[in-house]
């Protein structure tokens, strides 16, 4: 059997290896992808038909995880919402949010667009509580969860981002969990302009689940380079492990999975910019 933690992005356990112990990544409808701009289909009509709509009372956000392979804020989805746009009808509930980044500024993202990475990428997974009862349901689904994408560059502090930043210390080692107290609001983390990218595709970490209704915001949110550096100071090993030395200090870095085909998938935008 497959041990459901031995997967990485190192070269041995790596995202080119993830297929051999997690069949599903290995399927058609993988993420994530490079979407060239020129391949995608304006559908701003139908898309914006029912507008895509969001609440997330700050309340929401539980606590702050690190799993060893990136940070995660869990939330109770408590009055959480997202609707609207691919999604139409359908009500989705927030589950997590987390994110992804490299070694360096000029990489880090898992989506690119026209081949160009950015410093990272924060996803907001959702799932689909119209149709499904759990998390774990919605997540076996090819209608069941629904992220949000953030592209992140390199610029001014993010305020909101700060406050996660601030409490990464706590959860230095793999396995370390922080309670939240001081409310964090995730709609401060999408950028100021609605404008996305929409398509059909997976989780992006094992098993990779083909469930996934991608939302890609075209407009990037601005965090600072000391921001993205207290990411990289997290840690893949539990505290009290042996530091694997040899592997950057056992920093989580480039937790990014490269683009998979797109195939005979359509990239669907709403939204000018
Ligand atoms: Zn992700």
């Amino acid at each position: 059997m497959a041990d459901q933690n031995d997967w990485d992005y190192s070269a041995q356990n790596g995202p080119s290896t993830w297929v051999s112990k997690f069949p599903m990544a290995g399927g058609s409808r993988q993420s994530p992808v490079n979407i060239e701009t020129e391949r995608v289909e304006s559908d701003h009509e139908a898309l914006s038909s029912k507008q895509l709509r969001w609440k997330y009372p700050a309340t929401a956000s539980r606590s702050l995880v690190n799993p060893g392979y990136c940070w995660r804020m869990d939330t109770d989805g408590e009055g959480t919402f997202l609707s609207g746009g691919p999604l139409v009808d359908d009500v989705y509930k927030l589950e997590q949010y987390h994110c992804h980044w490299g070694c360096s500024d000029s990489r880090g993202s898992e989506h690119t667009v026209n081949g160009q990475a950015f410093a990272g990428e924060l996803h907001l997974v959702h799932w689909n509580t119209s149709k499904y009862n759990t998390f774990a349901e919605a997540a076996k689904a090819p209608d069941g969860l629904a992220v949000l994408g953030v592209f992140l560059k390199v610029g001014k502090t993010h305020e909101e981002m700060e406050k996660i930043a601030r409490l990464l210390p706590y959860v230095s080692h793999k396995g370390e969990v922080v309670e939240i107290t001081e409310p964090i609001d995730p709609s401060k983390l999408l950028p100021d302009d609605n404008g996305y990218w929409t398509y059909l595709g997976s989780l992006t970490t094992p098993p990779c689940n083909e469930s996934v209704t991608w939302i890609l915001f075209k407009k990037c949110i601005e965090v600072s380079h000391h921001q993205l550096n207290i990411f990289r100071n997290l840690r893949k090993f539990s505290r009290g492990e042996e530091c694997p030395c040899h592997e950057n200090h056992g920093a989580v870095i480039n937790n990014f999975r490269p683009p998979m085909p797109l195939g005979n998938r359509v990239l669907r935008e709403c939204g000018s910019l």
